[in-house]
């Protein structure tokens, strides 16, 4: 790509725009999944709507592949490639209507940074349970997180987006306003166009919330997962959490027996009153008894942190997932042998709970189905080695392969690396992706917005396959 080139995009575009050799390229061109390793010939940052589409046009006129960065967590690394990325993370607004207890977010913000200006008001909304994860890529996918069960998932709280289509333009989408492709946006990811803002419903929650870990060793797994799915079936709303199938850390709330040995983590949360989560959550704590028991009133927003230490960035990811018919013994039993054969210890299981307000909302709502399951199984393989990579990418694969028969077919999108065309169509069903392509055919015909989950326009236009980023 020329220099020159981008002196034509250089008169629309206010913010900074950063090539090869500029002492923060290689900072900015990072993402969470070390694996990825592309190398953009331009990197805009972008700081209005406006840089956005300056951007978005620049792409289009001059056929340079482009990408959008959100918040870089995508373990799929679509939030960067060879052409343009247009980087979105300055645009770090939020503004609160604290009558209203609505936010609107800039699309460049972490989960972090939202809940840290929300919680100034004693209000939140079901966000990631990684802090450093963008806010925009996983509202797009639809938003899971801790609050799910009691406010559904994020994008059940979305009240509109403000977007920079293909052809440019500055658009809004809501239920009101260009309703369908408010529709696609959410659940349908990044395919129609680059969204700016979020406007988001906000809930009271905290300042101090109950929540922590219980730990037990692997060979209680199969009788804590039963508890777990037992105690799920019953549980009030306000209860939120994950079994996590981990290798216990060498840190100092975990006992010396259990440190870098296969454990069974209980990541439990409530959303509500500290006092009425400790009687819905003493069943689980009297069981067992756990090898430790953290589980203590805190800030919502260190709550919201507190799987962050095992999540680092910088570690190659696959991830896998699948929402599951039913958590039978079956299943279970798969679950705890896989762990066990996990060949790295960064590498985890999580099994989340459906039910509650994500299972009140009509399947056919939004882009985003798949409301009835009750539980998803999110398989996270994470190494360090690029000479592991074989054998971390076959463990994903051959556990995701044993839960074939137990799993619904469909999947949550942002959980799964690049799985290829038939695993995007599936995670929607043929109804949704059916009207999501009428969609793109609409607002993307020529699948500007491909680097990402991609739904592919009827045409497919020749050249404009999705790219499969780079690896290192
Ligand atoms: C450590 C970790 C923890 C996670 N935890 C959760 C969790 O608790 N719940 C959950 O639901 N997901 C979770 N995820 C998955 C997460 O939702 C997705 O990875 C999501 O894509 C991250 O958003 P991002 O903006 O950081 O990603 P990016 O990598 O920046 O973007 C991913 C894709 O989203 C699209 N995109 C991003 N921003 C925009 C925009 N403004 N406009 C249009 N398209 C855009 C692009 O297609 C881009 O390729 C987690 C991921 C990680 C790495």
């Amino acid at each position: 790509m020329a220099r020159a080139d981008s002196t034509i995009m250089r008169t629309k575009f206010k913010g900074d725009l950063v090539y090869p050799g500029h002492p923060r390229y290689d900072d900015l061109r990072t993402v969470f999944n070390q694996m990825i390793d592309q190398r953009p010939a331009i990197i805009a940052r972008c700081a209005t709507p406006s840089d956005v589409a300056a951007t978005v046009r620049f792409a289009r006129d001059s056929g340079m592949p482009l990408s959008v960065y959100g918040g870089g967590h995508g373990v799929t690394g679509t939030a960067v490639c060879d052409g343009i990325v247009a980087d979105l993370r300055p645009m770090k607004d939020v503004v609160i209507d604290q009558n209203a207890r609505t936010a609107r977010a800039g699309a460049g913000l972490t989960w972090g940074e939202f809940d840290a200006v929300t919680q100034l008001h004693g209000l939140a909304v079901t966000g990631g349970r990684v802090s450093t994860t963008g806010v925009a890529g996983l509202i797009l996918g639809s938003g899971s997180g801790w609050l799910e069960r009691k406010f559904g998932y994020t994008a059940d709280n979305l009240l509109s987006v403000e977007m920079v289509t293909a052809d440019g333009e500055i658009v809004t989408a809501s239920q009101h306003e260009n309703a369908d492709l408010f529709w696609g946006t959410r659940g349908g990811g990044g395919n129609f166009g680059a969204v700016t803002a979020f406007d988001l419903r906000l809930h009271p929650v905290g300042p101090t919330v109950l929540g922590g870990m219980l730990l037990y060793p692997a060979d209680l797994g199969p009788a804590v997962l039963t508890r777990f799915r037992d105690f799920f079936a019953q549980a009030p709303d306000e209860v939120g959490g994950a079994v996590a199938l981990i290798t216990a850390p060498p840190a100092p709330f975990v006992p010396d027996s259990l440190q870098g040995r296969p454990a069974i983590g209980m990541v439990l949360t409530y959303a509500g009153a500290v006092e009425d989560g400790e009687s819905a959550l003493r069943p689980l704590r009297d069981f067992g008894p756990p090898a430790a028991d953290l589980i203590a009133p805190m800030p919502y927003t260190q709550l919201q942190q507190m799987i962050n230490p095992a999540n680092p960035s910088g570690l190659r990811n696959y991830w896998s997932a699948g929402f599951l018919r039913e958590l039978s013994d079956d299943v279970i039993d798969a679950l705890c042998g896989q762990h066990l054969a996990a060949p790295s210890p960064f590498s985890q299981i999580l099994v989340i709970p459906g039910g509650g307000a994500i299972a009140r909302v009509p399947d056919d709502r939004m882009a985003f189905g798949q409301r009835q399951a009750p539980f998803n199984v999110h398989v996270l393989s994470m190494w360090t080695d690029q000479a592991e990579d074989g054998g971390n990418i076959a463990w994903a694969r051959q556990l995701s392969a044993s839960l074939g028969p137990f799993l619904t077919g469909r999947v949550y999108l942002n959980y799964i690396a690049d799985q290829g065309e038939d695993r995007v169509r599936s995670a929607y069903g043929p109804q949704a992706y059916a009207r999501l392509q009428e969609l793109k055919d609409r607002y993307d015909p020529q699948n500007l917005f491909r680097s990402n989950q991609n739904i592919r326009p009827s045409a497919d236009p020749a050249g404009a396959a999705p790219p499969r980023p780079r690896r290192g």
